[in-house]
């Protein structure tokens, strides 16, 4: 039902279609944007496209970067023969966080879920097998989340990485869900 004109429902839709926004929210937000200054929604658009043109993934461990690799990928004190795989650049933020880890990271930008229908090709998987085998670390620290998902996804990873003689360690509970 169009109550607003083209403009309002067009951006109440591309809100609504981001995650975690319902309909309810999305109007909020697009009413919001329609009562900003024009300055000021000239600067949020220009961050959302400047974001999207300059992050790119970090050519190691997949993180998002705005050079080549990463902050964590090109420090030499970290520890890089173990890599601690993680969903998402919001959960590799939450293990920084606790300054208790000093080995690297892969990210992988997903979960397996057949549910949703991702795949283990959906999700930086290939990245971190060529990754094993050009770096051979001593240790994976599976730390996906600890949900049907996260589980499957770090089962999946440990049955590829066994035979390699990798030692592989899970860790599920170590942070809280996006913490
Ligand atoms: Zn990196």
């Amino acid at each position: 039902m169009n109550y607003y004109g083209d403009p309002i429902t067009r951006l109440i839709e591309k809100f609504a279609s981001l995650p975690g926004i319902g309909r309810k929210s999305a109007q909020r937000l697009a009413f919001h944007v329609i009562a900003m200054d024009d300055s000021a929604v000239a600067e949020l658009a220009e961050a959302i496209i400047s974001a999207k043109r300059d992050v790119k993934y970090c050519s190691v461990c997949c993180n998002l970067t705005d050079s080549d690799i990463c902050p964590v990928c090109a420090n030499p004190k970290r520890d890089h023969k173990t890599i601690m795989v993680v969903e998402s650049p919001k959960d590799m933020a939450a293990y920084e966080k606790t300054k208790e880890y000093n080995g690297v990271y892969h990210v992988l930008h997903g979960a397996i879920s057949p549910m949703a229908g991702i795949s283990p090709s959906d999700i930086k998987l290939k990245e971190l097998l060529e990754r094993i085998q050009k770096d051979t670390p001593n240790e994976i620290i599976l730390a996906t989340n600890p949900n049907v998902e996260g589980e499957a996804t770090a089962m999946y990873i440990s049955k590829l990485i066994k035979p390699l003689g990798i030692k592989v360690t899970r860790i599920a509970n170590g942070v809280p869900v996006g913490g």
